[in-house]
């Protein structure tokens, strides 16, 4: 029963695209588990680069199953322009499911995204404005839709006579907005069932049956650990569960079904939007890094804040998720720098802490410990085997594996499918 989740461990971003791309060419199923179109994985494959907001990385592979789970919530507008997107390229989307279980994010959720993050004003926690966070809201509430039930219209319009007017109650009377038309909004139903009739299914019992018969499913995560609702930098976190409860949940199997939980970690620290990033360097080398690896949001072009590695955070995660294995990517971003600097602990109210502090409170206050090593003047960029990365780039490699306390088995050396070092084989 071999699944391999893949996760990202930091605050998102850390390059799971590219590393899903890479792993799903030894899988028969790539499962995508949380998060909605708030998220943006880049591929670079023989077809070109190619932006995924909801579809599985593992689309590229003509082999593949690829799967949208049910912890995902899915704007159907979104889904199916990605899927005409590929369509045009030539990629056959005949292979994709999209859970029956999984949440819609309705127009009146992207509606309630932007007034609500209008209100927070100085507090705003930096959404994306898609829709995501009250869609997981109305999934808790008991008020959602599904995406089955687009395909049930009278039990779409019991619950949207209801929907609609808790909704146009909160519109009208506490953000002072136009009312939302039931009328429309089943219309709009309507055409969301018939276009994605064709793709919605049973996924979970597909994906149990899979794994009955030994074939390899990928579980895709989204986001990142330090994002994750319950353990992340609360509030400044996203509505789901990236780590890997959300990968067990989102997909429908259970904990004993994965073989190996493979931590996706960024040579450096990014973050986008509010929140604590102790390792953040604010200026001088952070814009360097900033203009060097163009990081810059893929869903909304935003910069992301950039730091040194937080091995504080970076340990936090590997024990949260129980990683068996790590990846670490974008190790050429930090070529020829005289030195490169790790965060090996916190500082705060005069005490050296080595975990990771549950309260944002105190995370806002707490003081980079740094650890210096030597950089490297050769490249990384491109690098194939393990043999050829220069000296100061495998001691910050096995420093990081040190600290983190989990062995590397995959260097990302440049963002296209080539240029990786498989140091062990991870789906097998
Ligand atoms: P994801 O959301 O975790 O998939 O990450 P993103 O797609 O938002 O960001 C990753 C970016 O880094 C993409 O543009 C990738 O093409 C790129 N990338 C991935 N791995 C590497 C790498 O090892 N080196 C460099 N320079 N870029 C990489």
């Amino acid at each position: 029963m071999p699944a391999f989740a893949v996760i990202g461990a930091q605050w998102g971003d850390e390059g799971k695209g590219k590393v899903v791309d890479f792993l799903a060419e030894r899988a028969d199923i790539v499962v995508r588990y949380s998060g909605g179109n708030n998220a943006g994985h880049t591929v670079i494959a023989d077809q070109g680069e190619f932006k995924f907001h909801l579809i599985p990385a593992g689309i590229l592979w003509p082999h593949l199953r690829c799967i949208v789970g049910n912890g995902v919530v899915v704007d159907p507008n979104v889904f199916l322009q990605e899927v005409k997107g590929l369509e045009s390229r030539g990629v056959d989307s005949s292979r994709l499911l999209v859970s029956d279980r999984a949440h819609v994010i309705m127009p009146y959720h992207v509606l309630l995204d932007q007034l609500e993050e209008k209100a927070r004003g100085g507090a705003a926690l930096g959404t994306t404005g898609k829709g995501v966070g009250p869609a997981y809201t109305d999934k808790v509430g008991r008020v959602g839709i599904r995406v089955g039930d687009l395909l049930d219209e009278k039990f779409l319009l019991k619950r949207l006579e209801v929907v609609c007017d808790q909704k146009n109650a909160l519109l009208t009377r506490v953000y002072g907005a136009a009312p939302i038309s039931l009328e429309e909004t089943l219309g709009e139903c309507r055409r969301y069932g018939r276009e994605l009739s064709q793709f919605i299914a049973s996924t979970d019992t597909i994906i149990q049956n899979a794994l009955a018969e030994g074939k390899r499913v990928l579980l895709e995560g989204a986001q990142g650990t330090l994002l994750d609702v319950d353990h992340g930098t609360y509030p400044y976190v996203t509505s789901s569960s990236p780590s890997i409860g959300g990968a067990c949940v989102g997909v429908g199997i259970g904990p004993t079904a994965i073989k190996k939980v493979v931590g996706v970690f960024k040579a450096y620290s990014t973050r986008v939007g509010s929140g604590p990033l102790v390792s953040e360097i604010q200026g001088g080398m952070g814009d360097v890094i900033r203009q060097r690896a163009w990081e810059y949001g893929t869903t909304t072009g935003r910069p992301r804040r950039c730091g040194w590695f937080d091995a504080v955070a970076g340990r936090y995660s590997a024990q949260l998720n129980g990683f068996t294995t790590a990846v670490l990517t974008r190790l050429d971003v930090l070529d020829g720098f005289e030195s490169v600097k790790v965060c090996v602990a916190y500082q705060v109210d005069g005490k050296t802490l080595d975990h990771f502090p549950g309260s944002v409170s105190v995370l806002e206050r707490c003081q980079p410990v740094w650890e210096e090593l030597p950089g490297w003047d050769q490249p990384t960029a491109s690098a194939r085997r393990l043999k050829d990365l220069p000296p100061g780039a495998v001691r910050y490699v096995r420093r990081l594996e040190e600290l983190i306390g989990c062995p590397i088995h995959l260097i990302s050396t440049g963002p296209r499918r080539e240029e990786t070092i498989l140091v062990r084989p991870i789906v097998v």
